[in-house]
């Protein structure tokens, strides 16, 4: 990735008027972040922006300053100038913002997936990067954008909750040096560490209580999974954004090599989701062969079938990688 392509992006943000700033259905931390962040920058330019996303504003990242300006997108379709895929590794999982979008005279793919194709008229993917807030940070650097306490409090969220809070092997030399910057430009970390990590619902703890209780070992205790049948998400009134995370309580297992994390939805699919504690286990390439993807050590997919047909399927393809038999 080049300084080339931030000129370009710079030049389409300064250049037009209009924009809509997207991120991926059931979104994280870097999404949502990332999404005000560039959001808030784009306003401070003085433009008319949009931020939306198919799932709105998550209950527990509401803290995050400004976060009332990320809303559901509207039904009857807009015209913009440009519109921006925020880590977002396939078109589609823009959800319903793609379908709100009229009209764009240019479309921004700005993410940190391998497997993003490259959709879109200026494209900066950079796998290399562990958070889109992080290729975010570097474009308002490049760029000189505003970074003021609101900006940079977003991008913190999202560099903090990608990298498992600065803890994951994507986390490099430079993260730290950004994370420093966003401190120097206001962030109370420990403020926002007890919003991101302190603060979660009681139900949420009463969820992973359920999982605990699904929780087998494969492959000598090399894959650790659990699930999530339908009837017990109900009966606990669970919502989606209670999941994000619960599958490093398996990852945190010593021996467990992959964790997995299998979710029964109500449209005939589950949803999957990987995550691998070795470079010699590619969980993206595992979820690839069920139609997901994603990144080297934390993948997902969407499988259809019955919750046990898609755990006997996805264990079998793990087994097949890491071997389960010795
Ligand atoms: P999570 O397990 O936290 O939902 O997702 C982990 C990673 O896998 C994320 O980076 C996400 O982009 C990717 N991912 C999760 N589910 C899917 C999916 O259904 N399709 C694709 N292509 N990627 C997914
Ligand atoms: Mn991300």
């Amino acid at each position: 990735m080049s300084a080339a392509q931030f000129e370009e992006i710079g030049r389409a943000l300064r250049e037009n008027e209009r924009f809509a700033v997207l991120g991926h259905v059931r979104p994280d931390g870097d999404a949502l972040g990332s999404q005000l962040g560039l959001g808030l920058c784009l306003k401070q330019l003085g433009k008319d922006v949009r931020i939306w996303n198919e799932d709105g504003m998550l209950q527990k990242y509401s803290f995050l300053p400004r976060a009332n300006l990320l809303t559901k997108p509207p039904v009857p379709p807009e015209d913009v100038d440009v519109a921006i895929a925020l880590d977002t590794a396939i078109q589609n999982r823009l959800g319903t913002t793609l379908s709100a979008i009229r009209s764009a005279k240019v479309w921004i793919n700005i993410d940190h997936h391998p497997s993003n194709p490259g959709y879109g008229d200026i494209v900066y993917i950079d796998p290399t990067s562990p958070a889109t807030g992080q290729i975010l940070f570097e474009l308002i650097k490049n760029q000189k954008l505003a970074l003021d306490r609101e900006i940079a409090e977003n991008l913190y969220v999202a560099i903090s909750t990608d990298t498992g809070s600065f803890q994951y092997p994507n986390t490099t030399e430079r993260t730290f040096e950004i994370a420093a910057e966003l401190v120097r430009a206001g962030v109370n970390v420990g403020r926002v560490s007890r919003q991101v990590y302190e603060n979660f619902p009681r139900r949420r703890v009463e969820l992973l209580r359920e999982l605990l209780g699904t929780m087998r070992f494969d492959g000598n205790g090399r894959v650790g999974s659990f699930s999530l049948s339908l009837k017990t998400a109900r009966e606990l009134g669970v919502i989606p954004e209670d999941n994000e995370g619960l599958i490093d309580h398996l990852r945190a297992i010593r021996g467990v090599v992959v964790a997995v994390f299998f979710e029964e939805l109500a449209d005939g699919k589950v949803r999957v989701s990987m995550r691998s504690k070795s470079e010699d286990v590619d969980v993206c390439a595992i979820c690839e062969k069920f139609g997901g993807g994603g990144h080297k050590l934390a993948a997902g997919a969407r499988v259809r079938g019955t919750l046990a047909d898609v755990e006997k399927r996805v264990l079998e393809a793990i087994c097949g990688v890491v071997g389960c038999d010795s």
